[in-house]
This record gives structure tokens, C-alpha cells and sequence, in this order.
């Protein structure tokens, strides 16, 4: 009887707290659609701006920077200059254009802690710094913003279910020398450091987990399009369901996940040779 109530007292409990759990995500969740791409430090990047002058068309970014939240020692000019480099160098890379306008909100951190989101479908990036961290920092996580809101361009609406792996890996992947630093490419950086599975959740993890899993899942981005190309990248991106690894990798490349992962990490242990 008492081992009886026991387990009933201990089943409440554990409703209860699942309940409460599933309130307090549901009060958590962002009030616009995913991807709400919240963005931990990024630690190596050493970017070479460019600072040439704007290219032609001025109006695609509109830029607002919040008191504090860059050296007094920055113009506007001069982070201007700055984010339409990283655009130019971005569009390039991934070879899209924006096909509208977006806003640009360089917001202050009140801890300087430095994070970036992407309303893709507001067309609104934002990155949260402060005037004593570099504004190249700033520039870095802006710079994988602006390939969030490349990819819902070129994407539509599968972007905003599409695979974490891919959303993010392809941010990063991207934002190439903005998250590379000295590192030639994505293979070389994570070659050099210890993996996580690549199908894990990023959010909640801690800061460095979370780049740790950001800087896999571009060279897993970058084995993908070097090996089958970008055509058939398009095609898996287009088929994701919101969660990682729910991309159709056995119907585009006629392998699973685990193969193709397995394979990627050859990959990387062959990356020096
Ligand atoms: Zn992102």
C-alpha cells in the first residue's frame, strides 16, 4: 500500500514536471516561425575586410547600430562598408543574391555577449555585441546570418523546415573566411579536433559545443557539395522536416546518414593527405 501510493506520488510528480516542462518550452517559443537561429561566439574567425568602397546597389542592407553596441571609434561608414564586403563575399560563395532588401540591427549586449539570429521571414538579422568586443566579430556572425536569409531566398518555404545539419552547416559553411580565420577550409579546421555525432540538437548546448557542432556540420556541408555537387545539395536541403538528420540523404544519394557519415569522417582522417 504504501510502495503503491509511493509510485503514484512519484508518477504525479513526474506529470506534473512534464507538464510543467512543455509550458515553459511552449512560453519559450519564439513568436515567429523557425528558423529563430540563436548564434554562440565564434571563436577562430580573423577576417580580412575588404572596407572597399560600397558596391552599386546601397539600399539591400539597412543597417541601424544601437548606442554601445560598437567602439565610438566606428563610423557608420565604416561598418557599412564592412557588411556589404561580407554580403558580396557571401552571395559569391554560395551563389545567391538577396531578392529583397533586409534589416541590418547591430544591438547592444548588455553582458557583451555576442550572438546573432535571423527572422528570414521578416527579413530582419541581428547581432547582439558590445563596443569592447571588435566590430569584426560582429561582421563574422552577420556574416552567417546573411546566408540564412540566402537560403530562404533561394529556398522558399522548405528552408524554414529544413535540416538543422544543413541550415546550419550551410550558415557556416558560407560564411567561409568569416568563420575560418587563417584555416583554409572547413575540412582542415575540424580535422584537427575531436567530433561530436553529427546528428545532435545544437540548442541548449554550451557555447563552444554548439560552434564545435556549427563547424562539423559546414565540412559535413562541404564533403556533401565537393562529393555529389550542388545540385543534389539543393535537392536534400529541400527536403528536410525541421529536425537534425531528417533531410532525405538515402533518396538523394541512395546512402543513409550513418553511411554518409561514416564516410565524411574518413574523409576528414584523409584530409592531409
Ligand atoms: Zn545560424
Amino acid at each position: 500500500m504504501g510502495l503503491g501510493s509511493r509510485w503514484i506520488t512519484i508518477a504525479l510528480f513526474l506529470i506534473g514536471l512534464a507538464a510543467t516542462i512543455i509550458v515553459v518550452r511552449m512560453q519559450q517559443s519564439p513568436p515567429r516561425l523557425a528558423p529563430l537561429v540563436a548564434e554562440a561566439n565564434v571563436v577562430a574567425a580573423v577576417p580580412v575586410l575588404s572596407g572597399d568602397a560600397l558596391p552599386q546597389n546601397t539600399d539591400l542592407l539597412r543597417i541601424t547600430v544601437a548606442p554601445q553596441a560598437l567602439p565610438a571609434s566606428v563610423s557608420i561608414e565604416t561598418i557599412t562598408a564592412d557588411l556589404y564586403a561580407a554580403l558580396a563575399y557571401v552571395s559569391e560563395r554560395t551563389a545567391i543574391n538577396l531578392t529583397a532588401p533586409i534589416a541590418v540591427r547591430i544591438n547592444a549586449s548588455p553582458d557583451c555577449a555576442l550572438h546573432g539570429v535571423a527572422y528570414t521571414d521578416i527579413r530582419e538579422v541581428q547581432v547582439f555585441t558590445c563596443s569592447a568586443l571588435p566590430p569584426s566579430r560582429a561582421v563574422n556572425i552577420l556574416a552567417h546570418e546573411f546566408v540564412h536569409q540566402l537560403a530562404h531566398d533561394y529556398y522558399g518555404a522548405a528552408h524554414l523546415r529544413s535540416d538543422p545539419i544543413l541550415l546550419e552547416g550551410w550558415a557556416t559553411w558560407g560564411a567561409g573566411r568569416y568563420w575560418l580565420g587563417q584555416m583554409p577550409d572547413f575540412r582542415t579546421f575540424v580535422g584537427t579536433r575531436p567530433s561530436l555525432p553529427l546528428v545532435a540538437s545544437h540548442l541548449g548546448r554550451p557555447a563552444a559545443e554548439m560552434n564545435t557542432l556549427y563547424y562539423q556540420w559546414a565540412s559535413f556541408v562541404e564533403y556533401l557539395i565537393i562529393t555529389y555537387g550542388r545540385a543534389a545539395f539543393d535537392d536534400l536541403y529541400r527536403s528536410g522536416a525541421g529536425t537534425p538528420g531528417s533531410a532525405d540523404y538515402q533518396g538523394v544519394y541512395g546512402i543513409d546518414l550513418p553511411a554518409l557519415e561514416a564516410q565524411w569522417r574518413t574523409w576528414l582522417n584523409n584530409g592531409g593527405s
